[in-house]
């Protein structure tokens, strides 16, 4: 099924920098060309990374981008620094994306939803890599953090877990339903009352002391009784894997703070970073975390408007910034200054910002 009410073939193509950011701009370039039927070529992919161009998880997300939309794509190869895309109109279906690694199920996910959105039919997606990724947001993110707030703006998609998949076995699989439906804007500047504290300590093929060590240690900083506390182990497990994940319920928005198990980090040092985490955002009254905020900007933008309270901006906000600017029209300001890449300083990631999105 076509949706020609976005797709416009006379439109220019867009000249774009990727070296001022890193996968999160290409990401975000693909949806936004999906969206709104702007073909583009960036430059520079990810020049700034240790290892520059387009990853595997980068070339799914490209693949299903040019699924949903015929788009034709020049440059998809494993490191390439330039790619063009050239949208066609999107078209709703049910769609299988397979990572064939760990790569992130959700970034793949937050690439394409946007555009199934505006659609004008039904999707479901099936997509299947890792689920629980450092440098992603993760499943509980998504259905607990984001997708709330997609809800709150009209969206209706449904996101079930399968299956777990952890770096760097993968494994994982998520499916999606999506509905289509107008985002309308959002005002998020209060999170209201504090409704809950929870942990989820997940582990597969480790030992069970690795969860209960992590948990032991929220409970002590967090002040949490046992039922506030979730030891998860995954069977059958496909690989190694823990994760713990601490979920902060408020009237308004949550937030999920998650932090991984690694060889040589102790169970207590894990746990101690997410309560770290976990206590500057209640302490100071954070509303929308670092990770939702780059996040959010995208829908928002869609949406025609909104605005949050947040406690930093941080890199990937302020170029994820710059970058929708270029593809809609919306001014994007944070304290009443128009966001750009030389706003992330030190200074402001701890400052409390207002950021407000007017078309
Ligand atoms: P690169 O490898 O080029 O750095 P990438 O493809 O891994 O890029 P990023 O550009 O780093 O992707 O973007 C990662 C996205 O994941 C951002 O939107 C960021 O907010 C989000 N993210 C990272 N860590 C978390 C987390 N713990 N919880 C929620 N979201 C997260």
């Amino acid at each position: 099924m076509s949706s020609r009410r976005f797709f416009d073939a006379r439109k220019v193509m867009l000249e774009l920098n990727g070296a001022e950011g890193g996968g999160q701009l290409l990401r975000t370039a693909l949806t936004l060309s999906i969206c709104t039927g702007t073909p583009f070529r960036m430059t520079g992919i990810r020049a700034g990374r240790p290892k520059a161009g387009l990853m595997r998880q980068h070339l799914t997300a490209i693949e299903a981008a040019a699924a949903i939309s015929a788009a034709e794509v020049r440059g998809a190869s494993p490191g390439s620094l330039q790619l063009e895309f050239v949208p066609g109109p999107v078209r709703a279906g049910d769609y299988h994306f397979p990572i064939g690694t760990a790569g992130s199920t959700t970034l793949v996910l937050q690439t394409v939803l946007p555009a199934l959105l505006r659609a004008e039919s039904p999707s479901t997606l099936h997509i299947e890599g890792g689920t629980h990724n450092p440098m992603a947001p993760s499943v509980d993110f998504l259905t607990n953090a984001f997708i709330p707030l997609l809800h709150k703006m009209g969206a209706n998609v449904e996101l079930t877990l399968d299956r777990y998949g952890f770096y760097p076995a993968g494994g994982g699989s998520l499916r999606v339903r999506i509905a289509p439906g107008k985002l309308l804007p959002l005002t998020l500047t209060d999170r209201g009352a504090l409704k809950s504290i929870r942990a989820l300590a997940l582990i597969s093929a480790v030992p069970g002391t690795v969860a209960d060590r992590e948990l032991a240690v929220v409970a002590r900083r967090l002040g949490l009784g046992p039922e506030a506390l979730e030891h998860r182990s995954i069977r059958p497990a496909v690989g190694p894997g823990n994760v713990l994940m601490i979920t902060i319920e408020s009237k308004h928005v949550s937030e999920v703070i998650a932090s991984f198990g690694a060889r040589g980090v102790t169970s207590e040092t894990v746990a101690e970073r997410a309560c770290v985490a976990a206590r500057a955002y209640i302490d100071r009254g954070v509303v929308v975390g670092e990770h939702l905020a780059d996040q959010i900007l995208l829908p928002m933008a869609l949406a025609g408007g909104g605005s949050f309270r947040t406690g930093g901006l941080t890199e990937h906000f302020c170029s994820n910034a710059s970058l929708i600017g270029k593809f809609v029209p919306i001014d994007i300001t944070a304290n009443g200054q128009v966001v750009d890449s030389s706003m992330s300083s030190p200074g402001s990631r701890t400052a409390d910002w207002l950021v407000e999105l007017k078309s």
